[in-house]
């Protein structure tokens, strides 16, 4: 016999909503998690919290964006998701250039377009835009990059959504000068930097965290050599040298994540 568990059950695990959120996507951009290795990813938590209760709370402003920024693989991405999440908005878009590879301008404005008309239908809205320099198809030779798709975004960008209504937009980019350039940066209410990790003190956190990384006896090793260095890595590249390291069973596999860390990130 059916009952109404059962539908409640094909809601929460079977039925995926044709538009709006889809919590599986938004996890996938967070594969490893967000760990909070120091007070710069505290900083952009708490900012990311109060830009969603000032989306909620404020009558004046419907509508609050924010400009994730920082250097290639310093986790923009998965930060930018995970404050989707946390506002637990009923309309939950994640935007990203991948799924519009091929469009010409014309199809990559209009969906756009589409995602937003339908982020104006819900009363609380989240859509991200990672990327945004991909959108606009930008390439530093030349420089050349999509006229159409820059004024497309930054009227998106400026529309309140209808009375009653809010939203809030959280964009990521590596590229914020060439965003100030084309006159974009300023489309966002707060722009959030996010920092590569800077000290030996952050990697052991990050080690700490991480589950059959290394021995006790490796971790007193790396705990001596690390503590006052200065590093600098994007959290994505530190969890990929982990990785390599935990995949080797040897002696020398705290000798070459100290190298490999010290090649990417100039430890001194
Ligand atoms: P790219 O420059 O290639 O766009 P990115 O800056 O967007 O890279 P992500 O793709 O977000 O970086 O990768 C970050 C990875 O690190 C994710 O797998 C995420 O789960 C993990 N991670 C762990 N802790 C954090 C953290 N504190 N902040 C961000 N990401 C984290
Ligand atoms: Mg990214």
């Amino acid at each position: 016999k059916i009952c109404r568990a059962d539908f409640m059950h094909a809601f929460e695990n079977d039925i995926k909503p044709a538009f709006g959120v889809s919590k599986d996507e938004f996890d996938s951009y967070i594969a490893n998690g967000i760990i909070i290795w120091g007070s710069p990813v505290t900083e952009v938590l708490d900012e990311g919290n109060l830009r969603i209760s000032q989306t909620i709370k404020s009558e004046m402003t419907p509508l609050v964006s924010i400009l994730i920024e920082g250097p290639p693989n310093s986790g923009k991405t998965a930060l930018a998701a995970h404050i989707a999440l946390l506002s637990k908005f009923p309309y939950l878009k994640f935007c990203t250039a991948q799924t519009m590879l091929g469009y010409t301008e014309m199809s990559k404005c209009q969906q756009l377009k589409k995602i937003f008309e339908d982020a104006h239908k819900s009363t609380l809205s989240c859509v991200v835009v990672d990327e945004l320099e991909s959108f606009l198809e930008y390439a530093p030779v030349g420089p050349r990059y999509s006229n159409t798709v820059l004024q497309t975004l930054k009227l998106l960008f400026k529309r309140s959504p209808p009375k009653g209504r809010k939203l809030l937009i959280i964009a990521t980019s590596a590229y914020r000068d060439i965003l100030e350039q084309l006159g974009l940066a300023q489309s966002f209410s707060k722009i959030i930097h996010i920092s590569n990790i800077s000290t030996g003190e952050h990697v052991l956190h990050v080690l700490s965290e991480i589950e059959h990384s290394f021995s006790v006896e490796e971790m007193k090793h790396l705990k001596k050599s690390l503590a006052n260095k200065q590093v600098w890595i994007g959290i994505k590249t530190l969890l990929d040298l982990i990785e390599v390291a935990r995949q080797a069973d040897d002696k020398y596999r705290v000798a070459r994540f100290l190298a490999s860390l010290e090649e990417v990130g100039g430890t001194v």
